[in-house]
């Protein structure tokens, strides 16, 4: 039974199938004025992972993600640049797409960009005015009226007289009704470089929240199953959401489960293209490889800060390697241990048992940290009898292991031992079973120099390379 913490009912609680047997998932996408860091990736990594976990318990899941290609951050960056906001947006997207890619974070069904839902915004602001949700103030912009939606604040447990403490410049104005009224759609000022769209409601450009509203209200209908972002959008981006949506259509809940992920911390500080505290997915990728990415941030809980240092990184490093160096080492068993015996009974239980801890961590609110410790459990099982095993009883541990780190979007590609080393630790072996000591340690100091490490085993020697992270 699927369990899935709920930011709004502030509990786990038991996944409902959907009545079309359809999910509705739509994550809060980037905006794009900058390149992507690991910030971005954690958040997005993770919801990658809850995709693949429910297309794996049959759940038919459409994923979609905005991109915000219109926002005041974008147009600044475009100004500094002297291009138009267009050209910003447009290469930070690719770049974003990009950096998916290479992380293959692939399970985003539809993307959709601010720009390409102009009508649709309109048409939910018509709705919004018509309503007495939001009101004019003239040369200015419309704005939500938050007093017309007394339960503004239930998301992020804020209260009206709070909500003045995260606004942004769009949201500005001294003629608002309230202090945290937020805009709807600013009035074009006449400033050369702004961004607008000439409508029905006025020339200008619309403001941050509505976007994501207009985009799901068309694609999901008003109502849909889980939204996801990162916990720095739970107020006010989300909470403005809610206001928007359930004012225009008068249904509740908008959404069923709301989830976020913590925030990827540096120095205690949230890693944010605004702080320019950021290391970008392309430089973390210089250094390792996308599967301690991945790993880095699923050992984490994802509702936990992650506080980011190169240490853990490092440690990120090294228990990727402990993976690939289990199923290297059962590949070299097989090719000599190839006799197909069966399956002994005991191993059919640890990996049952094994299966079990899996499922049972992500059927609990999508416990990916403990899903990982149940690979270490289950290495430090097998490692101690890895010599014995068959055939058979290799290809089952394999499968089952490979399986389960798919399901979390980790890949596994083992490296490739180059021919002249491959050579060196035949030669070494030889010299070993001819006593040949002295020479022998001399070819692994070689070896060694030429980064590889040979473990003598009861099946003959294993070689690795010392670094794995590429
Ligand atoms: P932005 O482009 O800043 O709007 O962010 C896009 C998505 O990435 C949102 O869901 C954010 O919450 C998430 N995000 C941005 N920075 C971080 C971070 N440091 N840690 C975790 N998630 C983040």
């Amino acid at each position: 039974m699927l369990s899935i913490y709920n930011t709004l009912s502030n509990k786990k609680e038991t996944f409902e199938r959907p009545k079309k047997g359809q999910i509705k998932l739509f994550v809060c996408g980037p905006t794009v004025y900058d390149k992507t860091h690991i910030g971005h990736a954690r958040t997005y990594i993770f919801f990658d992972v809850v995709k693949r976990y429910l297309s794996h318990l049959s759940y038919k899941v459409i994923y979609l993600q905005n991109i915000t290609d219109v926002h005041d951050k974008i147009t600044e960056r475009a100004n500094q640049e002297r291009v138009k906001p267009l050209v910003i947006a447009r290469r930070y997207e690719k770049y974003y797409f990009a950096a998916m890619k290479k992380l293959n974070v692939a399970s985003v069904t539809k993307y959709a960009r601010a720009t390409n839902y102009i009508p649709e915004i309109i048409k939910q602001i018509t709705i919004l005015l018509s309503k007495g949700n939001a009101y004019i103030i003239q040369n200015d912009g419309i704005y939500f009226d938050l007093k017309s939606f007394p339960e503004y604040g239930k998301l992020s447990r804020r209260t009206t007289e709070q909500a003045e403490d995260a606004i942004s410049r769009i949201d500005e104005s001294v003629s608002k009704r309230n202090k945290g009224d937020f805009c709807l759609w600013k009035f074009y000022s006449g400033e050369i470089s702004e961004p607008f769209w000439e409508t029905k409601l006025g020339k200008g450009r619309p403001g941050w929240h509505i976007e994501d509203t207009a985009i799901t209200e068309k694609n999901f209908g008003p109502q849909y199953d889980i939204h996801g972002g990162g916990v720095d959008l739970k107020f006010p981006h989300h909470e403005a959401e809610i206001a928007q949506q359930e004012s225009a259509s008068g249904k509740k809940p908008f959404v069923q489960i709301w989830m976020h992920t913590g925030a990827l911390l540096v120095d205690g500080k949230k890693m944010s293209k605004s702080l320019g505290n950021f290391i970008t997915v392309e430089d973390f990728l210089k250094t390792y490889s996308p599967q301690v990415l991945k790993l880095l941030v699923l050992k984490n809980h994802y509702r936990s800060p992650i506080d980011y240092s190169d240490r853990i990184a490092k440690e990120a490093l090294i228990e990727w390697d402990n993976i690939l160096q289990f199923l290297a080492k059962l590949n070299f068993v097989k090719k000599i241990n190839k006799v197909s015996k069966t399956l002994s009974s005991d191993i059919e239980t640890l990996l049952t048992k094994f299966y079990a801890e899996f499922n049972g961590a992500m059927q609990d609110d999508f416990n990916t940290s403990k899903a990982i410790s149940s690979f270490h459990l289950i290495i430090n099982e097998f490692q101690k009898r890895i010599y014995s095993l068959n055939i058979k009883e290799i290809k089952f541990i394999e499968q089952r292991v490979v399986n389960n780190l798919n399901l979390l979007g980790l890949e596994v590609k083992l490296p490739k031992i180059p021919a002249k080393i491959a050579i060196l630790g035949k030669k070494r072996e030889l010299m070993r079973s001819n006593k040949q000591f002295i020479q022998s340690d001399d070819l692994r100091k070689e070896m060694d120099t030429l980064g590889y490490t040979i473990e003598d085993t009861p099946l003959g020697s294993f070689l690795w390379p010392q670094k794995t992270s590429k």
